[in-house]
């Protein structure tokens, strides 16, 4: 199936606007000013922009009166949500009105009480204070945490410039709580980090196989998606919750928390030897299946059956299912990322659709569904795993072609990528890291073992937090709050999970002196001395020029994307959009029409440099805090709501969204535990971890199995208990399981 793509649409609005510029940024004498750094509200009575909170990428019709939004609608044939929109897109301009944004640059005073100051002195006291840093104790004594929620080019112009500018050897971003494992699985499989899929395959599929994965909630649309799919398919989901996706599917195995990557290589060895694999796909398109098949061989269905504690019955019906299955997808998200094994979980699940040739084709493929809206631009063009557009810290080829296209000195290209979030996090708690600068995201609330984080946080010589709000658990414990634009208020692009680039824009100015993120690290740059390396930096679309020349001879090539106004004419362009490619909109002979939804590898090349993918296997561990004496319950943790986002930063902020999600944190607890404990449902409790502490109330529910309890992980109390362990190769948190006892 191919999409519609939009009607033609105006001319875009910058490119047609003519006006004054809206935000001209006047410091004191001596201090610098954004110059022609263009910032200007859409002056449409209407404008369509990418939602700003997940990784679906809906597109939004904005409705404005005198350069203001007033109301929102979802987009009309838009290739990706068709109409629709969930509870938060609906209320995504809300935030923007709180009562707590950020209006002015705040300064710590030594009483502990935040101060008002202009743009001027924060700026001087930020470089001043991370500049002594760098000379007493070396240039990477000062990092950066950012986020999933800023635009792709703002994302690369805080790496480049942290890195390239202000000699910055480590930042990540908290897109490594949630997308850190595929990047790699994919990365070690297919040779780059490339999701596979389009949208259209949720309705093309006559299989569709979940793995923790909850998209009725946590992905709405794409669950729509789903229910749209005309072939009647199997709707399969692995889970030891009855989620609410689990509710509507035709076979939910409820396996043993953290057992699927043995459940995946039991059905490999199912399906070797009932004939249930492709063999010409693997002899033309794999490597190291041989290895593979003899690996999988000592997962019999009786060992696969105790470990997971499954039936035997399920497990050789869900093989049998995918052995008919003319076109069956596998579907990712948190409960396979968020693992203490979760590459080789992934790459169990990869491993199942290249045995039986599911990929390259419609309603096939092994998909790994994103969490924020913009990680999938983070993972191109964040400059801290992967330098720019894809390439390796460690290629001194791609250090030059990355130095050449910024017109910079290759020397100023670090040899190795970033130290990863949760060594940032030891740096800090060693002393090589003194300095920090946090954008958009709240780590004393979200980041695993939070008492081990906001005790880290604090041992800082200098913390920069640059937020909308000056009330996250985090700008709380800044030196220095800057007060930053939202999604709406600036503009920029999006990447979503089909590799959809859709652009955002700004509908409402930013409230007092609060400025786009992009025009804060432009006035960084600025304040450290190194402006003029980021000169033709001068907007986000002439980033966005930028970070294709980045993509040339790339998987993730998009140099035939000519603009912004490209972008928006098609309804979002999915990569790669080579030159080559490129068409006239209306020109049907293109090979690869502008609009249309591509899928990878429909050759059956990977990006390996024999074209082929990798068979990638290792021994299942078990869970490193398992259950005991002392705690004798497993947690899980998971998304709450659909009108629920993280930390909750944005979403608390809109009534309509509190009222779509109890009021209270709840814990789910089956009624055999309930009753062993003598907890009746609604009581108090206190669900307690060797690390601390959270207070709820008991959902009585037979959601979950005897001996696991379930929390959403919206509340700050969650990450009192989550164990900080971190996934080999990938250094994603383990969020999903730890030891717990329930107290009255
Ligand atoms: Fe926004 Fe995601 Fe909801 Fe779509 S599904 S409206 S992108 S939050």
């Amino acid at each position: 199936m191919t999409a519609t793509p939009t009607p033609s649409a105006p001319p875009s609005w910058w490119r047609h606007h003519t006006g004054p510029l809206t935000r001209e940024l006047q410091l004191h004498p001596g201090g610098f000013g954004l110059g022609q750094i263009p910032e200007r509200v859409c002056p449409d009575a209407v404008t369509d922009m990418v939602c700003g909170y997940c990784s679906t990428g809906c597109s939004l019709r904005v409705h404005l009166q005198a350069g203001t939004a007033v109301n929102l609608t979802p987009t009309n044939g838009y290739p990706v949500n068709r109409g629709m929109a969930c509870p938060k897109g609906w209320e995504a301009l809300t935030p923007l009105n709180a009562d707590d944004r950020a209006t002015t640059p705040l300064l710590k005073h030594d009483n502990g009480r935040f101060t008002p100051v202009d743009w001027n002195r924060a700026l001087t006291t930020f470089v001043s204070r991370f500049q002594r840093i760098q000379r007493q104790y070396g240039k990477s004594a000062v990092a950066f945490l950012s986020t999933g929620q800023i635009a792709t080019e703002e994302m690369a112009l805080l790496g480049a410039l942290a890195k390239f500018g202000m000699g910055m050897q480590h930042g990540d971003g908290n897109t490594r709580q949630c997308m850190a494992t595929s990047v790699v699985a994919y990365k070690q499989a297919f040779g780059f980090d490339a999701p596979p899929y389009t949208y259209d395959d949720f309705e093309e599929s006559d299989v569709l196989v979940f793995v923790g994965s909850n998209p009725c909630i946590a992905h709405p649309i794409m669950w729509e998606r789903v229910m749209r799919n005309p072939h009647h398919p199997q709707i399969v989901v692995v889970d030891p919750r009855a989620t609410e996706t689990a509710m509507q599917s035709t076979q939910h195995l409820a396996l043993r928390p953290k057992s699927d990557q043995t459940l995946f290589y039991g059905l490999a060895n199912l399906l070797i030897q009932n004939a249930g694999i492709d063999p010409e796909f693997i002899r033309d398109h794999t490597d190291h299946f041989e290895e593979f098949a003899r690996f999988v061989s000592a997962f019999t269905l009786e060992r696969t059956s105790i470990e997971t504690e499954l039936p035997t019955e399920q497990i050789l019906e869900l093989a049998r299912t995918i052995q008919h299955g003319k076109r069956v997808s596998f579907w990712w998200t948190m409960g396979v990322n968020q693992s203490h094994q979760g590459v080789r979980t992934a790459q169990a699940i990869i491993n199942l659709a290249l045995m039986t040739g599911n990929i390259g084709r419609p309603g096939t493929g092994a998909n790994s569904i994103t969490g924020q809206c913009k990680a999938m631009g983070s993972r191109l063009f964040s400059n801290t795993t992967n330098l720019l557009g894809g390439h390796d810290f460690s290629n001194p080829q791609h250090r030059q072609k990355i130095a050449s296209v910024l017109d910079i000195d290759p020397t100023l290209i670090p040899e190795q990528a970033s130290w990863s979030y949760n060594e940032i996090m030891e740096g800090i708690l060693s002393k090589r890291i003194r300095g920090l600068w946090v954008i958009c995201t709240n780590p004393a609330h979200s980041w695993i073992s939070q008492n081990q984080c906001r005790d880290i946080l604090d041992r800082l010589d200098f913390l920069v937090v640059q937020d909308m709000y000056p009330t996250t658990e985090t700008a709380q414990l800044a030196d220095l709050i800057l007060p930053a634009a939202g999604w709406g208020e600036k503009q920029g692009s999006f990447i979503n999970s089909e590799r959809r680039i859709g652009l955002i824009k700004k509908v409402a100015p930013a409230p007092g002196n609060a400025l786009a993120d992009f025009n804060i690290f432009k006035l960084v740059a600025q304040y450290w001395g190194c402006g003029n390396m980021f000169r033709n930096w001068s907007s986000p679309e002439a980033v966005f020029q930028i970070l294709k020349r980045c993509t040339v001879d790339q998987p993730c090539d998009i140099t035939g994307i000519t603009d912004y106004s490209m972008l928006d004419h098609c309804g979002g362009i999915q990569w790669p959009y080579p030159a080559a490619d490129t068409k006239e909109p209306d020109d049907t002979s293109s090979q690869i029409p502008i609009g249309q939804q591509r899928r990878l590898f429909t050759d059956g090349q990977f990006f390996h440099t024999n074209g082929k993918a990798r068979f990638c296997f290792e021994d299942s561990k078990p869970m490193p805090e398992q259950p005991n004496r002392n705690y004798p319950y497993l947690l899980l943790t998971g998304r709450g709501t659909a009108a629920q986002w993280h930390t909750q930063t944005r979403t608390d902020k809109s009534p309509v969204l509190r009222k779509l999600y109890p009021d209270q944190p709840f814990a789910e607890l089956n009624p055999t535990d309930a009753k062993q404990l003598g907890i009746a449902p609604n009581a108090p409790i206190t669900v307690i971890s060797q690390r601390g502490q959270f207070r709820v109330r008991a959902l009585v529910t037979n959601t979950v199995l005897p001996g696991t309890i379930f929390v959403p992980m919206h509340y700050s109390g969650v990450n009192q208990l989550t164990d900080p362990v971190f996934a080999p190769y990938s250094k994603q948190p383990a969020y999903k399981a730890c030891a717990v006892r329930i107290e009255t």
